[in-house]
C-alpha cells in the first residue's frame, strides 16, 4: 500500500464525497489496470487478452493482464493507442455536446503524448481539422509520431506556447485543455510521484492552469465547446477552475448525461474518478460553453501549393486521393491534407511553430520519391505499392532491423506489412534487404 500524502489525504476529507479508507485501499499494487482504444481506422483482431469494455467509450477495452506492447507489431502499425478508461470519458462529452458530422476545427493543447488526439482524430469526421500542440519539443515529437500512426491527413502538430494561439480569436470550435496538473490522480502508476506532491504545487499548477486558460480562451468560437481536465484530486486545479472560468470568462457549465453504475462522481462543477469507485485512475473533467466572443473572420489565404503535373503524377503512384485532398510541397516534401487542415496551415504558418502538418508523403529526390515512415503507416496508401507481409516474429526483427526472412517479393522498394497493416519501408535487393525503419523507431527491448 502507498504512503498517501497527508496534506492531500486532509484536503479531500473536507469534501464529504468521498471514502478515505476505501480511496487509500485502492492505492494498492493488486489494483493496477490497464485499458486500450482501438484505432476504427485499422481494425483488425487484436493479440492482446481484452476483458470488460469501457461503457462509456467505443472499441475500449480492459486488458486481463499487460503485455509488452513493444513487442507487437500491430501496436506499431497504430491499431490501437494504451490509453487509461477515465481519459476516455471525452468521448461522451464530445458526443453529447457537439455534432460530430460536421466539418470542425478542434485545439487538442496541451497534447502529448497524443492520447486525446487519437481519440479526437478517431470521432471527427475526415473534413474536419484537430490541431494537437504539445510546448514541450521532445514531447511534441512523440506526439506527432502517434498522430501519424493514426494514419489520417487531418490533423497538425504545432510546438508553441499556449500565448500564440490567443491571436487565433473564434477558431475553434472545440478546444481541448487537459492541463499540466500536480498528478495525484496518477499516484498508483507513478508511485514516485508522491514524493513530488506538496501543497504549494498545487497552488502552482492551479496559477499555471488559469493562465493557460486565459491565453487560449480567445481562439474558441462563440457556442464553442471546452473540455477541461486533469489527472489531479485537488479542487483548487478542478471545480475552483471550472468556477473561476464561470465568474471570469463568460463560460457556463454543461452537464452531461451518464450512467450511476459507473461510479464516477458528479460534483457541482465537474466528473470526478476515483480509483475505489470507477475503474480508472484518478481523473477530473468539466465541460464548458463559450457564451460571447469577439470572433473576426478569418481570411482563407491559399497559395499555390506548388506540386506540378509531373510530381502529382509520381505521387499518385504511392497514394490513393479522395475528393477535397491536398498535396501542398515545402522544401521538397510533400505533405497530404484535406481543405480545413491546409487552410489552417496557410494562414498560421507564421505564429505557430509547425512540426507536422497532415500525412507527411515523402521527399523527392532527383526523379524519385522517397517515401517517408509515416506513409507508411497512412489510410491513404496505395493498394498498388509493392507490400511484403511478415509473420510475427520477421515483423519484429524488421522492427529490431536485424536480419529478417522473406519467402517472396517482387523487389524494389517494398511496403512491409503485419497483419496487413503497414509498419515501415524496405529495399529489397537480389544480395540483401535496406531497412529503412528510422533508427530511433528500432525496437532494443528483446524480452
Ligand atoms: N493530453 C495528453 C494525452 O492525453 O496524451 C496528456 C497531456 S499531459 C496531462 C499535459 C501536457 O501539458 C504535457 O505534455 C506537458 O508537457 C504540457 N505542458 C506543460 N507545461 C505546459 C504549459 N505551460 N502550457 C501548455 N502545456 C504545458
Amino acid at each position: 500500500m502507498q504512503n498517501l500524502p497527508s496534506d492531500l489525504l486532509n484536503s479531500l476529507s473536507k469534501y464529504g464525497h468521498i471514502d478515505l479508507d476505501a480511496f487509500v485501499e485502492s492505492h494498492g499494487e493488486e489494483h493496477k489496470i490497464t485499458s486500450v482504444r482501438i484505432n476504427p481506422f485499422k481494425p483488425t483482431q487484436l493479440d492482446l487478452e481484452m476483458g470488460q469494455s469501457i461503457p462509456w467509450a467505443t472499441d475500449a477495452f480492459y486488458l486481463k493482464n499487460r503485455p509488452s506492447f513493444t513487442l507487437d507489431p500491430l501496436f506499431h502499425a497504430g491499431c490501437y493507442y494504451v490509453q487509461e478508461a477515465g481519459s476516455m470519458f471525452l468521448e461522451l462529452a464530445l458526443k453529447q455536446c457537439l455534432d460530430l458530422s460536421k466539418p470542425l476545427a478542434v485545439l487538442d493543447l496541451c497534447a502529448a503524448p497524443g492520447g486525446k488526439s487519437t481519440l479526437i482524430n478517431s470521432l471527427v469526421n475526415e473534413e474536419s481539422l484537430l490541431v494537437a500542440n504539445e510546448v514541450v519539443r521532445n514531447r511534441a515529437a512523440v506526439l506527432a509520431y502517434n498522430l501519424g500512426k493514426w494514419g489520417t491527413d487531418n490533423t497538425i502538430v504545432t510546438n508553441s506556447d499556449p500565448q500564440k494561439f490567443s491571436a487565433l480569436s473564434g477558431y475553434f470550435d472545440a478546444v481541448v485543455i487537459d492541463a499540466p496538473c500536480s498528478g495525484s490522480g496518477l499516484f498508483r502508476k507513478q508511485p514516485e510521484a508522491v514524493n513530488e506532491w506538496s501543497l504549494d504545487h498545487v497552488a502552482q499548477c492551479s496559477v499555471r492552469q488559469k493562465r493557460i486558460l486565459t491565453d487560449v480562451l480567445p481562439c474558441l468560437k462563440e457556442d464553442g465547446i471546452l473540455f477541461y481536465s486533469t489527472c489531479s484530486y485537488s479542487v483548487e486545479e478542478n471545480e475552483d477552475i471550472v468556477n473561476w472560468l464561470k465568474e471570469t470568462a463568460e463560460m457556463e457549465y454543461v452537464p452531461l448525461a451518464l450512467d450511476k453504475s459507473w461510479g464516477i462522481v458528479e460534483t457541482e462543477h465537474g466528473y470526478r474518478f476515483y480509483p475505489h469507485l470507477t475503474k480508472s485512475e484518478g481523473f477530473f473533467c468539466a465541460v464548458l460553453r463559450k457564451k460571447s466572443t469577439q470572433s473576426r473572420s478569418h481570411s482563407k489565404r491559399r497559395r499555390e501549393t506548388e506540386v506540378t503535373k509531373a510530381e502529382r503524377a509520381l505521387l499518385s503512384r504511392f497514394l490513393k486521393l479522395r475528393d477535397n485532398q491536398h498535396l501542398f510541397k515545402k522544401n521538397n516534401q510533400f505533405h497530404l491534407l484535406n481543405s480545413k487542415t491546409l487552410d489552417f496551415l496557410m494562414n498560421y504558418e507564421k505564429q505557430l511553430y509547425f512540426k507536422k502538418a497532415g500525412a507527411l508523403v515523402g521527399e523527392l529526390k532527383g526523379k524519385d520519391l522517397v517515401p517517408d515512415h509515416e506513409l507508411a503507416l497512412s489510410l491513404n496508401i496505395s493498394e498498388q505499392i509493392n507490400r511484403l507481409e511478415l509473420d510475427k516474429e520477421n515483423a519484429l526483427n524488421y522492427l529490431r532491423k536485424e536480419n529478417f526472412q522473406i519467402n517472396s517479393g517482387s523487389g524494389g522498394l517494398s511496403l512491409i506489412s503485419y497483419g496487413g497493416f503497414g509498419i515501415g519501408w524496405a529495399k529489397i535487393l537480389p544480395t540483401r534487404i535496406n531497412n529503412y525503419l528510422p533508427n530511433e523507431l528500432r525496437i532494443l527491448n528483446r524480452i
